[in-house]
Parts: structure tokens; C-alpha cells; sequence
């Protein structure tokens, strides 16, 4: 599913712009400048499919991608679909901004049947930021299933690594919705990713 070419379908800016749920979905959250439209398109292989370095704290909108050559008809399903979440924790956004993001994002977080699991991306270098536990805690309001992806990696010493996970699990053992692997990744370096991409298929299959 990884090597076939990705569209993007839409941009939603409110929930009744969602396409009809379809295939199962995986959705990406984040702050700002955390790495996740590097990761996306590293990911299916495709530069430029999930824009890199918007105007942070700009697109409030969940962005959906499908592989291409489906119908979308029944028998005819894409096996997954990516929903790219807006970024969060930019420091100048104004507070109707933030309750905007917070509303758009819960609706869908508790709304999506078809959602089976949020990859919440952390900066290997930054580690859990306050409004990071703010997005966990309404995730596990929301009950929905979300793993921790650690981005940037390259950006650490390699021996650091296996500390920063265990570290980041333990911050996170405690949350009821939270999947107990956190994955390291690097979008730069191509690493991790086979493993994040084994992940997503376990989790639509599951
Ligand atoms: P987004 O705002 O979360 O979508 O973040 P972007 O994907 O636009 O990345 C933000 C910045 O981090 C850009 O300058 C990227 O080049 C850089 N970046 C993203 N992923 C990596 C990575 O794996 N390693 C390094 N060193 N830089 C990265």
C-alpha cells in the first residue's frame, strides 16, 4: 500500500466536510514544525504529498489522503486512509484558534467510527510538551487508540535512544487510550519507518 502512488482528497475544515467513512483511518497529530508532513511523505515515499512547514498554527483543517486506484465502492475499498490533524502548541495562536482546533479535533476524535488509530508524533529533541498531555488527555477521553512516534531522531546521539523511549512509555503507562510501544523515527534518515508502517496495517487490521 506504501509503494502505490497517495491523493489527497480534501481539506476539512469542520465535520460535515468529512468524506462518508470508508476505509479505516489513521490520523497524525502533533505540534507545530514536529516533523509531520516530513514524515507522511516519507512514509508513502512521496514528496510534497503532505505539505512541510506551513505557516505554523495556520491550516486548521484535517487534510485526508487515500492511495490512489480505488473506487471507494463496496468490494473496492482502499485498505487505509491518512488524515493529517492540524498542528497544535503554536505559541502566538490566538485562543478562539486554539478552541477552534480543540472542537474541530474532538468532534472527529469522538465522532469517526472508521478511526482506528492516532500516531501522535513527539520531538525527539523536545520530549512531551504540556499541551502533548492536553491531546493525550483528550484522546483518552475520546477512547480512541493512539501511539507515540518520536520524530527527528538524527537529531539525538543514537546511544540516547533506547533511554528516550522507555522514558517517554513510562511518562505514558498510565494513560488509558495510549498503545504501550512508543516508535523513534527519522523522515531525514529513513528510520523507523518500517516499523511505524507494520504498526499502521496492524492497526487497521485489528
Ligand atoms: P510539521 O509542521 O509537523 O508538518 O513539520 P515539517 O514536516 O514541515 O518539518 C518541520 C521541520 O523539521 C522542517 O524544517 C523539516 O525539514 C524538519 N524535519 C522534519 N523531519 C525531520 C527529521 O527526521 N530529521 C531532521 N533532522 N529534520 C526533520
Amino acid at each position: 500500500i506504501f509503494t502505490r502512488p497517495w491523493v489527497f482528497i480534501r481539506g476539512v475544515p469542520a465535520m460535515k466536510f468529512l468524506p462518508p467513512e470508508g476505509p479505516p483511518e489513521i490520523a497524525f497529530a502533533g505540534r507545530s514544525n514536529v516533523g509531520k508532513s516530513s514524515l507522511i511523505n516519507a512514509l508513502v515515499g512521496q514528496n510534497g504529498l503532505a505539505r512541510t512547514s506551513n505557516t505554523p498554527g495556520r491550516t486548521q483543517e484535517l487534510n485526508y489522503f487515500v492511495p490512489d486506484g480505488y473506487s471507494g465502492m463496496e468490494g473496492d475499498m482502499p485498505p487505509m486512509a491518512l488524515v493529517d490533524m492540524p498542528g497544535y502548541g503554536y505559541a502566538k495562536a490566538p485562543k478562539d484558534q486554539v478552541d477552534l482546533w480543540t472542537k474541530l479535533v474532538f468532534d472527529y476524535l469522538k465522532g469517526r467510527v472508521t478511526l482506528k488509530r492516532v500516531y501522535l508524533l513527539i520531538d525527539a529533541r523536545h520530549g512531551i510538551k504540556k499541551n502533548d498531555e492536553e491531546v493525550m488527555a483528550l484522546l483518552d477521553k475520546a477512547a480512541v487508540s493512539y501511539q507515540i512516534v518520536l520524530t527527528k531522531t538524527d537529531k539525538i546521539k543514537a546511544a540516547g535512544v533506547p533511554k528516550l523511549i522507555e522514558d517517554t512509555l513510562l511518562k505514558t503507562k498510565r494513560r488509558p487510550a495510549a498503545f504501550p510501544v512508543v516508535l523513534a523515527t527519522s523522515s531525514e534518515k529513513n528510520e523507523g519507518l518500517d516499523e511505524l508502517r507494520a504498526a499502521m496495517v496492524l492497526a487497521v487490521n485489528g
